[in-house]
């Protein structure tokens, strides 16, 4: 299920990333990261994952969590930012490519209902 679920922000992830490797070439890389998105990834990973991340958060920097290469961390520590993109948080679609579109729903409903079995698993581990 874990494995199902990490698969699966990484196909988001790669669904994603070519609307914004495109905003990178105009607008420069890092355009909408922001320290507040990498404090939440820092808080969500801790939460969800059991995993302390402040050993590479690096808290002087403008965006703490970007690397030469781009963002340091695997997509389903940060699902804000994986989940982004211009289209889909200002219209709720991609009106300009719909087959896109219609790929990154199903994506995001698969997403949806795993998290949801993995919340439900651990609200029953905490019984
Ligand atoms: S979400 Fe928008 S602003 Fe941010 S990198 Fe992607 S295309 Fe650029
Ligand atoms: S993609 Fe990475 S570097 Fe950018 S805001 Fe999210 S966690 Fe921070």
């Amino acid at each position: 299920m874990t494995d199902k679920l990490i698969a699966k922000y990484q196909e988001m992830s790669d669904h994603t990333k070519p609307k914004c490797d495109k905003c990178f070439a105009s607008l420069g890389p890092n355009s909408c990261c922001s320290k507040i998105a990498c404090e939440i990834s820092l808080e969500w990973t801790r939460e969800k994952w059991d995993v302390d991340l402040r050993y590479i958060f690096d808290k002087d920097a403008k965006i703490p969590f970007m690397g030469p290469n781009g963002c340091k961390l695997h997509p389903h520590f940060r699902p804000h930012c994986t989940l982004y993109t211009c289209a889909i948080h200002a219209f709720g679609f991609d009106k300009n490519d719909p087959t896109w579109d219609k790929e990154y729903w199903i994506l995001r409903e698969e997403i949806n209902i795993l998290e949801w079995a993995n919340y439900d698993k651990h609200e029953e581990q905490m019984k």
